[in-house]
């Protein structure tokens, strides 16, 4: 039985890679800081091994790893939000490129079989016509592109540099169960659901392609265990759709009136358009998404539906924390990514 070490496994995507990993019959260890983006009811109890932790911290990323001798390590860990990366850009750096630096640091000196780098489709920037490739530029907008961008570029550096054994994975916007109600599909459940205005960046007409977290976390799986050493893959699900669709979407699940929708001024520097070519996972590994987005959104709205209690407990807390930038943040109640 392999032994993963996940880091960032108490977050949305991470803890469902956690529960996936555990029905795998892998060895799970999480390191989580339990920033608000981090939960430990998503992971089952009693079955994974856990520390808190921060992944920018030298002395607890080495002890871990001397401890627990995990065959794997796969870092989620980061601070994702855009919004909040534009508030504040420096615990982006902080815990995104510095606490990167810090595991590739510490596995050159303790060793694992394979480090996987979850990167994201936000590292290209944007695209207005055709695909990004593995192969494409990176152009990162935001200062949480930016970090990400820095984080999977040293990845890769100490692969030609110290050669060791990196893979990187770059999913698109990735949507489901338990996903903190900060970004666009939960929280326009979460304002439909109570009946609020739903507050649209620009026109609405931002187009994501959006990927169901259990596909997501199943590609990580396949990159995990098939991907080629030294290689970065994108994963996707193909389905594009303009933030308006999938508001429109959302409101007629819960049959819920247009006229929720308000439209509010930009994000700065938002991008446009994200769109992932994954032909090279598809060749080389044989894997493809398989959940429809109409399926994919039904599910997350019947989950929303079932445990309201924890979106409202997050939402009260994501206030909290909008209140201290109330100045920003007050004059424009916006739409997430
Ligand atoms: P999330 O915000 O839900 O969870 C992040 C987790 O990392 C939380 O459990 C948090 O407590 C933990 N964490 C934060 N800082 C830490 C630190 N310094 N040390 C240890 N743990 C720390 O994030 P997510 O949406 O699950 O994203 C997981 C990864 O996937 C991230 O690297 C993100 O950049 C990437 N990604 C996300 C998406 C998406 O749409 N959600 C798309 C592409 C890539």
């Amino acid at each position: 039985m392999k032994k993963i070490l996940v880091t960032g496994g108490c977050g949305f995507i991470g803890s469902e890679f956690v529960r996936q990993g555990l029905e795998r019959n892998y060895e799970i260890i999480v390191l989580d800081k339990l920033t608000y983006a981090g939960d430990l009811r998503r992971i089952p109890k009693g079955e994974v091994k856990f520390y808190k932790g921060d992944i920018a911290d030298r002395d607890t990323v080495r002890r871990i790893l001397r401890r627990e001798r995990p065959d794997y390590l796969v870092n989620f860990a980061a601070e994702t939000h855009v919004d909040r990366s534009i508030f504040d850009p420096s615990l982006f750096l902080e815990t995104n490129v510095k606490g990167t630096h810090t595991l590739l640091e510490a596995i050159r000196t303790y060793g694992v079989e394979k480090f996987l780098q979850v990167s994201t489709d936000e590292v290209y920037g944007e695209i207005k016509k055709g695909k990004f490739t593995e192969e494409s530029p990176f152009l990162p907008n935001s200062p949480y592109a930016v970090s990400k961008a820095a984080s999977d570029m040293l990845a890769k550096a100490y692969y030609r540099t110290y050669n060791l054994p990196i893979l990187i994975v770059r999913p698109s916007n990735t949507y489901g169960p338990y996903q903190y109600p900060e970004k666009l599909i939960p929280l326009v459940i979460y304002s439909a659901l109570k009946n609020k205005k739903i507050p649209v960046y620009g026109k609405g007409e931002n187009v994501r392609e959006w990927f169901y977290v259990a596909d997501c976390a199943e590609g990580i799986f396949q990159v995990l265990e098939k991907g080629r050493i030294g290689e970065a893959y994108n994963i996707a699900s193909g389905e594009e759709k303009k933030n308006i669709d999938v508001v429109k979407s959302i409101l007629s699940l819960l049959e819920k009136p247009l006229s929720l929708i308000q439209f509010v001024r930009d994000r700065p520097g938002h991008d446009f358009r994200y769109a992932l070519s994954t032909k090279k996972v598809r060749r080389e590994l044989g894997w493809r998404a398989k959940t429809r987005f109409a399926e994919g959104l039904r599910k997350t709205v019947d989950w929303y539906l079932e445990n309201f209690s924890w979106v409202e407990e997050k939402i009260k807390e994501e206030r909290a924390y909008f209140r201290r930038f109330s100045k920003f943040y007050l004059s424009e109640r916006r739409l997430r990514r």
